[in-house]
């Protein structure tokens, strides 16, 4: 995939307004998706979005807080509805399986597809997902309730065969093999040509931080220096720092030093609280610090192409 891609279906935090839903992100990387926490209403997006529930396999909690995963069961019972027979992988802390349990005894509700849960470790940055083209690491956040960050990374590709030299070189085709496992080549009269010639550097490998809810953690950048895309909270202005402090979140400038520390090349902000009704000036007081930063506009379908030049978006919601 040419593209790292997002799109922001909630970025509210705990309550509605007429145009933002409580959090909620649906990300494409290395051909795999991702729906990224699921307040109230995820459904919904996902239809405005055009996103197909077949491509939900994933599914990530970062705490327990409703605005967070008020959507999940809804979710997790249409699949149903809709006879789903894959099965859905769900990470998230460790009290959200009771929840659901509790939740589908109560109602009686069933669900016959395999829900696979795996509870994340709040001490330390874990590997939880791993397939041949990507990571995907969950890290403990510093909130009022356990509360976890998730870190997406592709895994570096082979190295690309250095077409033009070969053609020149008429190396034959059973040599190709060899060169692209890192062999270097010997032309006919013994000149050898080093493998860094014969191959070209492989695309740089795409990377994603989702950070909320939080208070600003400093050592962030021990767990995913130089990350192209970092979405970080940012549910209050400077101004309201004391507010922030007491309910365990961040500002648009704490923010904005969580992306300048952790060398990120672009910072989405979200997660804002329904005090603000215009967020620009959240906008602005990031970009003081942090330049290239961006409202994680709820409808829109944010990307990135391999020449990382610039953060696209494009509206994707019908509404
Ligand atoms: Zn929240
Ligand atoms: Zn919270």
């Amino acid at each position: 995939m040419e593209q790292i891609s997002l799109s922001i279906l909630g970025s509210s935090s705990a309550i509605p307004l007429s145009n933002r839903s409580p959090s909620a992100q649906f990300l494409s990387i290395a051909d795999e998706h991702f729906l990224i926490d699921c307040g109230e209403g995820t459904q919904v997006k996902l239809r405005q979005h055009r996103i197909g529930f077949s491509r939900i396999k994933h599914i990530l909690i970062s705490h327990l807080h409703g605005d967070h995963f008020y959507g999940l069961i809804p979710l997790l019972t249409s699949l149903q509805l809709l006879e789903r027979q894959q099965a859905v992988h769900l990470y998230g802390p460790q009290e959200l399986e009771e929840v659901l349990r509790t939740f589908l005894k109560m109602t009686q509700a069933k669900i016959q597809y395999p829900l696979k849960f795996h509870p994340l470790n709040k001490n330390s940055k874990t590997l939880i997902y791993e397939s041949e083209q990507l990571e995907v690491h969950s890290f403990p956040l510093r909130h009022s309730v356990d509360c976890f960050g998730f870190y997406f990374q592709e895994k570096a590709r082979p190295r690309k065969m250095n077409k033009e030299l070969l053609e020149k070189l008429d190396i034959p085709v059973a040599e190709i093999r060899g060169i692209k496992n890192g062999k270097d080549w010997l032309d006919k009269r013994g000149k050898r040509y080093p493998n860094e010639e014969l191959t070209l550097d492989p695309p740089a490998a795409f990377s994603y931080a989702y950070c909320s809810d939080t208070l600003p953690v400093k050592h962030l950048h021990r767990y995913f220096k130089g990350v192209d895309l970092l979405y970080h909270e940012a549910t209050f202005l400077n101004k309201d720092r004391e507010r922030a402090l007491a309910t365990t979140h961040s500002t648009a400038e704490q923010a904005a030093e969580i992306a300048e520390i952790c060398d990120a090349r672009y910072l989405l902000l979200g997660h804002f609280s329904a005090r603000y009704r215009n967020l620009d000036p959240i906008i602005e007081e990031a970009r003081t610090i942090f330049k290239r930063s961006y409202e994680a506009r709820e409808g829109y379908r944010f990307y990135l192409n391999r020449d990382r030049e610039s953060l696209q978006m494009e509206k994707e919601s019908k509404y």
